[in-house]
């Protein structure tokens, strides 16, 4: 990369490591013309799958639409900090899976299920209250035996 002071083309890296739990990588690095130092960061570019609606429209991958989803579950639920680090966690392996899937498109129901699989790992009452919400029941059946389900496993 060009040096930030005389532009020169030439830049040597000379030290590098990681930060930030290793989502990032700085380095110092030395202009080869005037020998200034300047410090870079590197970071993954995470490109996520757009979001098809239920009504067929396209919006952008939202991460504090995703954290909303997760924390209005967990409303008045038990918090400690370590289930606020669960949530961030589990946004990342959301995310993760999301881009492992390849596509450059996803329903928003697949993104819905990933939710619902955190959350069942996370709270079984959050998971209940996101799950009947999002997949809106509209069948009552099919609600209680998620509970029955849920409950037989306890
Ligand atoms: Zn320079």
């Amino acid at each position: 990369m060009h040096c930030p002071f005389c532009s020169a083309d030439d830049t040597k890296v000379i030290d590098s490591r990681l930060v930030s739990e290793g989502d990032q990588v700085r380095r110092r690095r030395e202009c080869l013309s005037c020998h200034e130092r300047f410090t870079t960061y590197e970071i993954a570019e995470l490109l996520m799958p757009r979001v098809i609606k239920t009504d067929g429209t396209r919006e952008p991958f939202d991460d504090a639409k995703l954290r909303a989803g997760l924390q209005r579950a967990l409303e008045k639920r038990p918090v400690s900090i370590e289930s606020i680090e669960s949530i961030e966690s589990a946004i990342s392996r959301i995310k993760h899976n999301l881009q492992a899937t390849g596509e450059r498109e996803l329903p928003s129901r697949v993104i819905g299920e990933k939710v619902m699989e955190e959350l069942r790992q996370l709270d079984q009452v959050a998971y209940v209250r996101f799950a009947s919400v999002y997949r809106s029941f509209q069948d009552v059946e099919e609600f209680r035996r998620e509970i029955d389900r849920l409950s037989s496993t306890e």
